[in-house]
């Protein structure tokens, strides 16, 4: 049995098709899913989702990517939610991404708000980090956040894995791996330790080697965990259940 730890199947891409997506991933024996909220005016999506379906767990967040459609008093929003909504397994997504460097000093101002929240309410975090998996790092230790979480679609040294795992937290495997060029990855994902890492989507977003240009989804994680699995020489079957054991542990699901 496979979890995807993180996919976005709230977004609208599902629409027109949402059941049978999830037809198609059980089929292929992904039994059990994460969707984490994005901005404010998503989480109602994410909550009615997790709510209509019992394969379905959540998170709520503010995303670094969408730092245009956050707002004054979001922030408080969040904590407000997180307060009437006890489904809620984690605090996310949120994070940094270093691309988008005009919004930058704005992303860590949320980030911070937000890495306290989950603090005061001892939840695990869903981080979105791009070209800053040092600086996040660093926070992180300095926060000493109780419950860890995930650093979702890691893309990194394995030292910096190691580190992200020794303050709590997995990284997440996804599409990215099975791209020839991802060698530093490949050399991360031989190294991690069995409980340092879960298999995700990320879907719509991040489509897989083959696949480049189409609408990413869940059942396609299946030639994530095979390509895991090969580069740590193991079972296709023992990698779905490590990861499955390290979803549930981080998100108490
Ligand atoms: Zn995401």
């Amino acid at each position: 049995m496979l979890i995807d730890a993180h996919c976005h199947l709230d977004f609208a891409d599902f629409d027109h098709d949402r059941e049978a997506m999830f037809e198609r991933a059980r089929a292929a024996g992904v039994k059990h899913f994460m969707v984490p909220g994005t901005t404010r005016e998503h989480w109602s999506r994410v909550l009615a989702l997790g709510a209509a379906r019992d394969d379905v767990s959540i998170s709520l967040g503010l995303h670094p990517g969408f730092m245009d459609e956050h707002g004054d008093g979001d922030v408080e929003a969040l904590a407000g939610m997180l307060d009437a909504h006890p489904e809620v397994r984690a605090l996310g997504e949120c994070g940094i991404d270093a691309r988008f460097e005009e919004t930058l000093e704005a992303q860590w101002e949320l980030f911070d708000a937000q890495l306290r929240l989950a603090k005061a309410r001892q939840l695990p975090v869903v981080i979105h980090c791009v070209r800053a998996n040092d600086k996040v790092s660093k926070r992180l230790r300095q926060l000493d956040l109780p419950a860890g979480g995930l650093i979702h679609a890691f893309a990194g040294s394995p030292e910096q894995a190691w580190k992200f795992n020794d303050l709590g937290f997995v990284v997440g495997l996804g599409g990215a791996v099975t791209y020839e060029r991802a060698q530093r990855l490949w050399l991360a994902i031989k190294r991690l330790p069995e409980d340092g890492f879960v298999l995700e989507t990320d879907s719509p977003d991040m489509p897989l080697c083959g696949y480049q240009g189409q609408r990413n989804e869940p059942a396609r994680i299946v030639q994530v965990c095979e390509m895991v699995a090969k580069l740590r020489n193991e079972d296709p079957a023992t990698i779905a259940a490590q990861s499955t054991a390290n979803v549930r542990r981080v998100f108490d699901i």
